[in-house]
């Protein structure tokens, strides 16, 4: 096939917006699926995504399509929908000229609309803007139009209207994709140089790429290797996804492939492929992933650990958004600190290694990174440079060498309700943020921009939105990068021994309702013991929060006579057994349990 027939394209949207929909009715119209499958979400194929009813990975399409007796390869990314996984979306934009911006014609622009319109702009994309379920009672594309003038200023004449559910202004769609899409602007005789957009583990063939190529040919059996790495491997599967494989010989520039190297042939998101005489000139590099939580996973019981390091590593693999590091806790034992580009990234990994691999998991509670700069950190081992990102507060810095502290921030873009507005404002001021110029989106709809810290945002700040608005407002944020804060390392101790799982980094406005909480539930979870317990919340010396736990003492076996001793041996078995089970701190022994639940979200 020319270059010039082929199209690639992403549908972008705010979540609900019909992006699945849409993508089943394209694959129908193109003869990939049998037509009256209305809720098949074909593109949606892992399990917690039906659940969920959200799209987590990107999945491609490659479809034939024939427009003025000239046959076009269509190839449709299908992207996300939801904030965490927007580095999925930024991934697959990479690899297209186009993007179908999709808008519910009932509901209007969202707070994702916009960021995705943001994206496709700055990736200098094409933007189809499509209005969807035109077929509702209440749609009004009119006023929709109007709003993408007043936000995006899309004229009204531009905007396509089609009903995914009902396939209407399909064929149109198709079209538009075809005339107004430029094909990839590539060079097929140069060598062979690939990005890699996704990838996954097959059991038998190892791991499986996607790649867009951007230049030259890939053929079967040629010789390739990694940009990162001088071996050379042998390309063992190329296929078209249709979404099904569909094997063929060779493939070109412009394409989107999945590429398989064998079991010993690897390949990571964002590596480049290449011919072995290519000499990497172009940029060609996918934007990196920036995890914006943090959270430890431990195995339920040590003995598993080998098994969830399995799932964990094989899950990895397909995820390519999550970074896995190993970390130990004296209470949790050995495990992993694992970053998430959100909570709900988090939510769906959690979930889908429960599903896919059956292992059962703790999970701390998550935490966002911090920077914090050194003096001389040039002498401080271990750290190369000036500024030290901190991905678990147990192993900040001596506080004694920080000169200064950074916590990562947002640009949150909320669209809401005229009504709702002074509430939504008090609550962007609560989570310390600092507004931006808003912008009416019509008579109705107001967008608010805030800058956000993001520890404050991860909580449970898309929650708190939805029910002061009635669920009326959208939330989205882009990352806004670390900036300077007035923070503080905050220590838990018992008996005046630092409890090192329970550190934890805190603004200063936040300090003292933290303290209190914090020990408070320290008081009523620990057990009490043979000796008194002082819980205390330091920060730089200071005795923030003190809470105490009256010493009782405790005898298992008192209440026995003499004469039974089996009973009584079992008894001390019992009681051996659960200190196993113990995380002792200043002599003070704390069930397992107890730092499961205050280390738990
Ligand atoms: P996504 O989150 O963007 O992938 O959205 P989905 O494709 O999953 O659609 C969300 C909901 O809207 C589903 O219940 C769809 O059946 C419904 N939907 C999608 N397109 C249309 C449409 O054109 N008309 C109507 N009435 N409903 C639609
Ligand atoms: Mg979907």
């Amino acid at each position: 096939i020319d270059v010039k027939r082929i199209r690639n394209f992403s549908i972008v949207a705010h979540v609900d917006h019909g992006k699945s929909t849409l993508a089943d009715r394209l694959l129908e119209i193109t003869g990939v699926i049998k037509p009256g499958n209305e809720n098949a979400q074909v593109l949606d194929q892992l399990q917690v995504e039906r659940e969920r009813g959200i799209t987590v990975k990107a999945v491609t399409a490659s479809l034939n399509y024939s427009y003025n007796n000239e046959p076009y390869l269509l190839n449709l990314i299908d992207t996300p929908g939801h904030v965490d996984f927007s580095n999925e979306v930024v991934r697959s934009v990479t690899a297209c000229q186009g993007v179908v911006l999709l808008v519910d014609a009932n509901e209007g622009i969202q707070a994702q609309t916009v960021a995705v319109h943001s994206l496709a702009k700055r990736n200098d994309l094409v933007i189809l803007p499509t209005l969807n379920k035109v077929d509702l009672p209440r749609a009004d594309p009119e006023k929709v139009k109007n709003q993408l003038k007043s936000v995006f200023k899309i004229e009204p004449s531009d905007v396509l209207q089609v009903s995914a559910k009902k396939g209407w202004g399909v064929e149109e769609l198709l079209k538009a994709i075809i005339t107004r899409i430029p094909p990839p602007n590539v060079d097929t005789t140069d060598h062979f140089r690939a990005h890699i957009i996704d990838t996954w583990h097959d059991k038998y063939r190892g791991v499986l790429c996607l790649a867009y190529i951007h230049s030259g040919t890939l053929k079967m059996g040629q010789t390739v290797k990694w940009k990162s790495d001088v071996k050379q491997h042998t390309v063992k599967y190329l296929a078209l996804l249709r979404p099904s494989e569909e094997s063929i010989t060779e493939a070109m520039a412009g394409q989107v492939v999945m590429v398989g190297l064998g079991t010993k042939g690897g390949g990571s998101v964002g590596d480049t492929l290449l011919s072995p005489e290519a000499t990497d000139g172009k940029d060609t590099t996918v934007p990196a992933v920036r995890h914006m939580v943090y959270a430890g996973i431990f195995p339920a019981d040590q003995s598993q650990h080998t098994q969830l390091s399995d799932s964990i590593k094989k899950l990895s693999l397909n995820d390519s958004a999550v970074s896995v590091a190993v970390d130990s806790s004296p209470a949790l034992g050995q495990g992993w600190r694992v970053g998430f580009l959100g909570l709900l990234h988090l939510d769906v990994f959690t979930q889908r290694l429960l599903q896919e691999y059956k292992a059962e998991a703790i999970l701390t509670a998550p935490s966002v990174p911090y920077k914090v700069k050194v003096k001389g950190a040039k002498i401080i081992k271990h750290y190369k440079g000036e500024d030290v990102i901190v991905t678990n507060p147990m192993q900040l810095p001596d506080v004694s060498n920080i000169v200064e502290y950074y916590e990562p921030f947002v640009i949150g873009t909320i669209i809401s309700p005229v009504e709702y507005i002074g509430a939504v404002n008090t609550l962007c001021i609560d989570r310390r943020g600092n507004p931006l110029p808003s912008n009416a989106v019509d008579d109705q709809m107001t967008m608010l921009q805030y800058i956000l810290p993001l520890s404050e945002v991860v909580m449970d700040f898309h929650d708190t939105l939805k029910s002061i608005t009635s669920g009326f407002a959208s939330f989205d944020y882009q990352d806004y990068g670390f900036h300077p804060s007035s923070l503080v390392k905050m220590d838990i101790l018992l008996n005046g021994v630092i409890v090192d799982e329970l550190t934890s980094i805190v603004h200063i406005s936040r300090l003292e309702y933290n303290a209190r909480t914090l020990t408070a539930r320290l008081k009523e979870m620990i057990p009490r013991q043979m000796v008194q317990v002082a819980i205390q919340a330091v920060v730089g010396g200071k005795v923030l929060a003190r809470e105490t736990i009256k010493a009782y003492r405790k005898d298992v076996t008192a209440k026995l006579y003499g004469g039974d001793i089996t009973r009584r041996k079992k008894l001390l078995k019992q009681q051996a057994e659960g200190k196993k089970k113990m995380r002792s701190v200043a002599n003070i022994k704390i069930p397992r349990n107890t730092f499961i639940d205050v280390l738990k979200r």
